[in-house]
């Protein structure tokens, strides 16, 4: 499963950028996507590498 916290993302839209098949913004958070939460694409891994205060697990 791919989550994120949303009581610490700060809405920096570094997993948007990085993996936008799965990550999307609205509200200044960013979520998971409908349909992605089981996603092993590659960027995922890069964007939970890339998350600058560890918010998606
Ligand atoms: S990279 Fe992290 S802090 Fe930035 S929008 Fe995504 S989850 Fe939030």
């Amino acid at each position: 499963m791919v989550t994120v916290n949303h009581e610490t993302c700060i809405g920096c839209g570094a997993c948007e950028a990085i993996c936008g098949d799965v990550f999307e913004m609205k509200d200044a958070k960013a979520y998971v996507k409908a349909g992605k939460e089981s996603s092993d694409d590659a960027c995922v891994k890069e964007a939970i590498e890339g998350c600058p205060v560890d918010a998606i697990s």
